[in-house]
């Protein structure tokens, strides 16, 4: 059977000892999951003791957040495609080391350049300074477009913040309010559908730049 280039990748770092988290009681390499075509990607930051043994990213009790936020945009896990930046459990889920980031980067890089994504909404601070390659605080750039070479980035806080701080949860949901708002602004009519129960993907339409950006990192 031929893979894909997206399962070719995956399958190329099934057994990575790139960097130290090979050896320090990963169960497996967490690649990402969901629609190869995807319009929408959703990036992470690191596997979690669920997920490095389920082998899927946000399977956990922040992927049952993510779920519901994600349902409250009017998407599922079946219309996007969702990795992380790290595809190791970091020990006891400490943040991710600068080497472990710059080992794995290029990886997420080859996953957005072959699912192709109009749209890359990262979950906290890691995913975001990864992507926008600036060192930026998450609540100063959230629940806004940032247009990028290949794709427009929307930052929103990671779900696993609403679990340690459950007055995150609001401004999270509010977050994604947003967040539909700039899909129902950038979605196509969805082709009618034979499977009418299954609400179809937004098929995106991101043009040019629209915000002056220069000052959101002032
Ligand atoms: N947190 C993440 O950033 N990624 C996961 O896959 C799970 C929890």
């Amino acid at each position: 059977m031929t893979l894909t280039p997206l399962q070719d990748l995956a399958q190329s770092l099934v057994n990575c000892e790139r960097c130290k988290l090979a050896k320090l009681g990963r169960s497996q390499v967490v690649f990402g999951v969901g629609n190869p075509h995807a319009s929408i990607m959703f990036v992470g930051e690191a596997p979690g003791l669920n997920e490095d043994q389920k082998g899927e990213p946000f399977v956990g009790a922040a992927g049952k957040i993510l779920n519901d936020l994600l349902a409250s945009a009017g998407l599922s896990r079946d219309h996007i495609y969702i990795a992380n930046v790290i595809k190791c459990r970091p020990p006891n889920n400490r943040d991710p080391e600068q080497d472990e980031v710059e080992t794995c980067k290029p990886f997420l890089l080859q996953q957005i350049q072959l699912i192709r994504p109009k749209l890359v909404c990262t979950l906290g601070n890691w995913a975001t300074q990864t992507l926008l390659e600036r060192k930026v605080g998450i609540t100063k750039v959230k629940a806004q477009a940032f247009y990028m070479k290949d794709f427009v980035l929307f930052p929103l806080l990671h779900p696993a913040a609403a679990l340690h701080q459950g007055n995150l949860l609001p401004t999270l949901k509010e977050d994604f309010k947003k967040l539909k708002e700039f899909l129902d602004r950038h979605s196509k009519p969805a082709e009618p559908t034979s499977e009418a129960l299954t609400p179809a993907a937004p098929v995106l339409n991101i043009e040019s730049p629209q915000l002056a950006q220069m000052d959101l990192f002032g």
